[in-house]
């Protein structure tokens, strides 16, 4: 595609590297026939090819974002299944964080809109006020029906209702910094992102994760001042917030691998993991040391299940008659291309695994998305459970926390580590039937 900034604007690191991505479309349309908008909703402009195009002219000319372009981006639920496609490698992730940014700093949203994003970016990377946020919809449940109908506010707080948990697990201790020591001979050291959403909703991911490591030997280390990763913030087009954050994440690292060496950067959140593993791109441009330790942080990411598989994962339990249908986080297949390991490790554990159709569409989850596009994350929950609900699963085994409460309901759906652990060793995951 070509592309006509001015010298000035390719000045500028970010235009220069949009600039390359933009150049690297061939507007051949593959991507469309796998992006979950298009799917839903038919409109050029919301397949990636046609916000190729809008973000090309927003950034070309210079001009502050319209309505239009807002709209078509954030339908975009940022689940890189183009990406997958593309047969040219254009890097549509680069490219639209740029634009959300672009967005953010240059585009008034209406006031309701401006207040709920500014509330979700506060709360959602911080687990005490999510934990106090949680606990107010809980209360707000039985007033439901005085939200106002068909408004966009009223079907977006309707959203926040559904997702919030009717129970929340207590409060966990072991998710704070410290250093889990191995349990079997020592084989390595890594550090565990702990998270912050996460540890709220499902603090038995954590749990499950440390036993799991540190009964095959690895020490794992919790590292002080390592909060949210920034993904959700740098969705948002924050840039400077998720740059802060970031950085504090990579400082807490930093100090853990320079005191003791670290074999890997251990990520259960594959939404954080994506995130994570592009520091290195994210700090580019910084200033040392920031620019060599981003980097450094994200060679050593990995995926819990890229890392197990590559450790090597033996089940002690006798193999399982539960057929797993294994959900393929976007993050995990699009954003990570980690496909296979996650499926061979349930396998190898004794689990009967399948897959659901249209593996490669996203559940509508994606980072906040189904809490300010409720309408279409709505319509792609539907669609994937059917898909899912084919396969006549027993339980559902997801890497990610996002899909996992998107997709809550009838069917068990726990985290892939929680059915690895109870195979090593560890306790039968909540809501998991006895088999
Ligand atoms: S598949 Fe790739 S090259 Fe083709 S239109 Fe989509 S982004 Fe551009
Ligand atoms: S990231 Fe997903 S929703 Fe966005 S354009 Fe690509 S395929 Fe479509």
């Amino acid at each position: 595609m070509q592309t006509s900034f001015t010298a000035e604007q390719l000045a500028d690191p970010q235009t220069a590297a949009s600039n390359q991505v933009l150049r690297t479309c061939v507007h051949c349309g593959f991507c469309t026939a796998t992006c979950p908008t298009f799917v839903l909703l038919g409109d050029e402009l919301d397949s990636p090819r046609g916000r190729i195009y809008l973000i090309k002219d927003m950034l070309e000319s210079g001009r502050p974002a319209t309505e239009e372009v807002v709209r078509h981006v954030d339908r975009c639920l940022s689940c890189l299944a183009c990406m997958t496609t593309c047969p040219s490698g254009v890097n549509y992730m680069h490219l639209v964080d740029h634009a959300r940014q672009y967005i953010e700093e240059t585009y008034e949203r209406p006031l309701q809109e401006r207040v709920m994003r500014d509330v979700l970016a506060a709360v959602l990377p911080r687990p005490g006020l999510f934990r106090w946020a949680i606990q107010g919809a809980q209360l707000a449940k039985p007033f439901r029906a005085l939200l106002p109908k068909k408004t966009k506010l009223g079907s977006r707080l309707n959203a926040m209702l559904d997702l919030a948990p009717a129970k929340l697990p207590r409060y966990e201790r072991a998710q704070k910094p410290q250093t889990h020591a191995a349990s079997s001979p020592r084989r390595g050291r890594v550090a565990l992102l702990a998270g912050c959403a996460q540890t709220v909703l499902d603090p038995e991911i954590n749990r499950a994760t440390i036993r799991l490591l540190t009964r095959l030997g690895i020490e794992t280390v919790i590292a002080d001042g390592v909060g949210c990763c920034s993904a959700l913030t740098h969705h948002m087009g924050k840039h400077d917030q998720a740059m802060a954050t970031a950085r504090a994440a990579i400082a807490g690292w930093t100090k853990v691998l320079d005191a003791g060496g670290l074999d890997a950067i251990v990520i259960n959140t594959s939404g954080c993991g994506t995130t994570v593993k592009d520091y290195g791109f994210m700090f580019r441009s910084e200033p040392e040391p920031w620019r060599s330790q981003a980097a450094r942080v994200s060679e050593l990411a990995m995926d819990i299940t890229e890392y197990l598989h590559k450790l090597g994962y033996a089940p002690t339990r006798p193999a399982s008659s539960l057929r797993v249908t294994y959900h393929s986080a976007c993050s995990l297949q699009h954003g990570q291309r980690i496909t296979e390991a996650p499926k061979a490790l349930l396998r190898a554990a004794g689990f009967t695994v399948t897959e659901p159709a249209e593996s490669h569409l996203c559940c509508g989850s994606a980072g906040t998305y189904n809490l300010v596009q409720p309408e279409i994350a709505g319509r792609l929950r539907a669609r994937k459970l059917d898909n899912i609900a084919i396969t006549e699963p027993d339980l559902i085994a997801a890497g990610n926390i996002g899909c996992i409460t998107q997709l809550a309901g009838a069917t068990p759906i726990v985290h892939t580590v929680q059915l690895l652990d109870w195979m090593a060793g560890g306790p039968v995951p909540p809501g998991v039937p006895a088999h």
